[in-house]
């Protein structure tokens, strides 16, 4: 069965980079009717942080990247993590190291003297015949993993392709420290045992740990995953994506105003492809997701294209329902829509002409509370003629059937009988009313407002 994990360490927010990670992992498990496991890795005490913690499940909840089982926290799990240590040394796998950490230092100055690769050189690893050091008093010691010597250690990554190390190359990995707390890598492998992980999807940031935990899944007899590790990726300007690129956490984008259909669309084509589908729901996504089409190479992100793509899942959603948002977001500018037009069909008069939610209430918050033009609009258009032509229209107005075609016809008439053009009635009617110049057909705005509320900004 397909089981496969997010392991987010909690130092930080719910990043763009660990909520795609996340996704592919949970769309993977979605996809094959398996299970999606979260993990919290907690072990770095002085860096993780319950409000990390939080803000990644917050991340996880407001994309709908559910999982089935956990979130397991690591730093529950110590107990497992020293019985395994434990079976290990009487395994013989692994074995106590007695060397300090100044003698280390020396050892890795005579390798880099003789031009050498620093590493442990094995005096404690115990081999058949081998006479070992006598044990030092007083001192703790490290465990260390009996990594082979020979051979080589390969898998298929299931996205850069086939990759091998030789052992050679690695040295005994510490895998419990002198205190007995176990190391990153080990509880790794631990937890991908343990929870049966069939893929490991993940960043290729850890692509050089894969061949130690391989390794030390082998010596404690477990089968070992299969491996797919992610691209990072880059900013619009091609550098690593951090912080000076804007959003960091997803969260921000849901107070930026993206929808999650957005995001999740967004995330899914950076770095995989369906031909060439750019706009596609979640659950085409899981219908059509696999690894092969995950690009080895670096996705680029690019606020534009997200943009675009949230611009488009808004036109597509009810108004109702950008409604129900849009009324949130100007509680939280103390914007009331009680007693006000009714906010789903202004918001319908918008939905088609902005790229975010924060758009969205910005255009239409002045349906709501008075908004008076700048001084600059107001010299411009608001010029004594303009004005008595809207006098003129405003006692017009009170008796005119309120829809679109009649007040269309209104507007026309009263142009005509004042020698104006279409604009110079519509764009100080337009500056009076909402304060700006440019708004949707003023028909459809007079419409929506209605009379007494129209005839209140005219006076
Ligand atoms: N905790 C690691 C991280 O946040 C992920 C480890 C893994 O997926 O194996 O980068």
């Amino acid at each position: 069965p397909v089981r496969t994990r997010f392991a987010p360490s909690p130092t930080g927010f719910l990043h763009i980079g660990g909520a795609r990670t996340a996704l592919f992992s949970w769309a993977f498990a979605r996809r094959h009717g398996g299970q999606f496991v979260l993990r919290i890795e907690d072990t770095d005490v002085a860096r993780s942080t319950p409000e990390a913690v939080q803000a990644i499940i917050d991340g996880m909840s407001w994309l709908e990247l559910t999982h089935d089982e956990g979130p397991f926290y690591q730093m529950q799990r110590m107990e497992r993590y020293k019985q395994v240590i434990g079976e290990m040394l009487a395994a013989g796998t692994a074995y106590h190291c007695y060397t300090q950490p100044e003698e280390l230092e020396v050892i890795r100055e005579a390798q880099r003297a003789r031009g050498e690769k620093p590493r442990y050189d094995g005096r404690w690893r115990p081999e058949p015949g081998k006479v070992l050091p006598a044990v030092p008093e007083g001192l703790q010691p490290v465990v260390r993993f009996k990594n082979p010597l020979e051979g080589v250690v390969a898998w298929d990554d299931l996205v850069k392709g086939h990759i091998e190390i030789s052992n050679a190359e690695l040295d005994d990995l510490v895998i419990a420290r002198a205190d007995g707390t176990p190391t990153y890598n080990f509880c790794v492998v631990v937890d991908d045992w343990d929870m049966r992980i069939s893929h490991v999807i993940r960043g290729d940031d850890h692509v050089n740990n894969t061949p130690r935990q391989i390794n030390i899944l082998k010596a404690l007899g477990a089968s070992v995953p299969l491996y797919a590790h992610l691209s990072m990726i880059l900013g619009d300007d091609g550098t690593k994506l951090s912080k000076r690129h804007g959003a960091v956490s997803v969260m921000q984008y849901d107070e930026e105003g993206f929808l999650k259909e957005a995001v999740i669309n967004y995330l899914a084509r950076l770095g995989w492809s369906h031909g060439d589908e750019e706009v596609f729901s979640r659950e085409q996504f899981v219908e059509w997701f696999d690894l092969d089409h995950i690009t080895p190479s670096a996705a680029q992100f690019n606020t534009e294209k997200l943009k675009w793509l949230n611009a488009h899942y808004i036109k597509q959603t009810e108004p109702s329902v950008l409604a129900a948002d849009v009324a949130k977001r100007l509680a939280a500018r103390a914007v009331s829509v009680e007693g006000g037009p009714e906010l789903a069909a202004v918001v319908a008069l918008y939905r088609e002409r902005v790229s975010t939610l924060v758009e969205l209430a910005d255009s239409v918050e002045s349906y709501f509370v008075e908004v008076a033009p700048s001084a600059e609009l107001a010299a411009q258009h608001l010029t004594e003629s303009a004005c008595s032509a809207l006098a003129l229209l405003a006692s017009k107005l009170v008796l005119v059937s309120w829809d679109k075609v009649a007040l269309s016809g209104l507007i026309k008439e009263t142009c005509s009988e004042l020698g104006l053009k279409m604009p110079q009635l519509a764009i100080p009617l337009r500056v009076k009313l909402l304060g700006v110049a440019q708004t949707p057909s003023i028909d459809a705005v007079l419409e929506v407002l209605g009379r007494e509320r129209v005839l209140a900004r005219l006076r």
